[in-house]
C-alpha cells in the first residue's frame, strides 16, 4: 500500500461521485481518490460502459433532430465494448463474451423502443460550477494540499441527458444494473448525485429544474427499463451536500479519515486492505 499520499489533480474539484464515495465511506474516498487506488475493471462495467456510448451517440443525434436507427447504435455499442475490452486487457472467455454482447444489445434495443423519439435538449453536457457557501455567500477554497494550487473549489459533473418539458427541465441518469431498485432505494442511494446534479444546474440555467430522473437499464432474461422521476421542490435544500463538502474539506485538512462499515463493504473496495482495525 502506498505510504505517501499522492493528490490527483481532480481535487481542483469535486463531483457528484467524489462526495458520494466520501459520504459512504471516508476511507474508500481516501482510498480511491488520494491515494488512486483502482478496482480492476469487471466485464460488467465495461457493458455499462458500452451502452452508455450507444445511448450517448442517440441523445447527440436526436438533439440535433437527425435520424439514428438501431443498427447503428447496436454497432456502437459494439465497438466501445471491443475497445474497452482491449485497453483494460480484460479476460473474457468466448461464451461469457457473446453472453455479455447479447445483453449489452437487448438493453440497447429495449431502451430505443422506449425512447428513440426522445429529443433531448442536451446530451453528455458537461457542468462545472463554483461551490457558493448558501448562508455567506462565500466561495469555498480549495483545500491546502501539496499539488493542489489556491483557488475557488468547483463542482464538476456530467449529465447524462437533459430534456426540456416546457414548465421545467428534467436532468436524466442512465444506470446499467443487474437487478430492480425500488424509487425509495435510488432516492437515498443516489440523493447526493441527484442534489448536486441539481446544485450544478440549477446555477447554469435561469430556467428551474422541475425533476431528476434515473433510467435503470436492467439486465435480465427479459430487460427492462425501470423510471424513478424525482420532482425538485422550488425551495431545495443543499444543506446536506454543502454539509458533505465541509466534512470533506474537514477531513482533507485534518488527514482523519474514518471508516464507515456497513452493507456497502466488500472484498474488492479500494479501501478494503485500509479500513480493517486488525490489519
Ligand atoms: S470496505 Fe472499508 S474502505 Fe471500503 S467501504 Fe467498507 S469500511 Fe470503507
Amino acid at each position: 500500500m502506498p505510504e505517501e499520499i499522492v493528490i490527483e489533480k481532480g481535487l481542483h474539484q469535486l463531483s457528484p461521485s467524489k462526495l458520494a464515495a466520501f459520504v459512504t465511506c471516508p476511507v474508500m474516498f481516501k482510498a480511491r481518490y488520494l491515494l488512486g487506488i483502482k478496482t480492476p475493471v469487471s466485464p460488467s462495467m465495461v457493458l455499462g460502459r458500452a451502452v452508455h456510448a450507444a445511448l450517448e451517440k442517440l441523445g447527440r443525434f436526436r438533439q440535433l433532430e437527425l435520424e439514428i436507427g438501431l443498427p447503428e447504435l447496436i454497432l456502437e455499442f459494439n465497438e466501445a465494448f471491443k475497445a474497452d475490452i482491449d485497453k483494460e486487457s480484460i479476460e473474457v472467455k468466448p461464451d461469457e463474451e457473446s453472453k455479455l454482447r447479447a445483453g449489452g444489445e437487448a438493453l440497447v434495443k429495449v431502451y430505443f423502443d422506449r425512447f428513440g423519439q426522445e429529443r433531448p435538449m442536451a446530451s453528455e453536457l458537461h457542468l462545472d460550477e463554483t461551490l457558493i457557501n448558501p448562508v455567506t455567500g462565500e466561495a469555498y477554497q480549495r483545500p491546502v494540499l501539496n499539488g493542489t494550487e489556491p483557488g475557488d473549489l468547483g463542482l464538476y459533473g456530467i449529465l447524462d441527458s437533459l430534456l426540456d418539458e416546457g414548465d421545467g427541465l428534467v436532468v436524466v441518469d442512465y444506470k446499467t444494473t443487474s437487478r430492480t431498485s425500488a424509487d425509495s432505494t435510488i432516492m437515498l442511494t443516489h440523493r447526493m448525485q441527484l442534489l448536486c446534479y441539481a446544485y450544478l444546474m440549477q446555477r447554469a440555467s435561469d430556467k428551474p429544474v422541475k425533476a431528476l430522473e434515473i433510467r435503470q437499464l436492467v439486465r435480465k432474461k427479459e430487460p427492462d427499463i425501470a423510471v424513478t422521476r424525482v420532482p425538485i421542490p422550488s425551495k431545495l435544500s443543499y444543506a446536506p451536500m454543502f454539509m458533505a463538502v465541509e466534512s470533506l474539506l474537514a477531513s482533507l485538512q485534518s488527514g482523519a479519515f474514518l471508516a464507515r462499515y456497513g452493507w456497502h463493504c466488500h472484498g474488492t473496495c479500494e479501501g478494503y486492505g485500509l479500513c480493517s482495525p486488525l490489519g
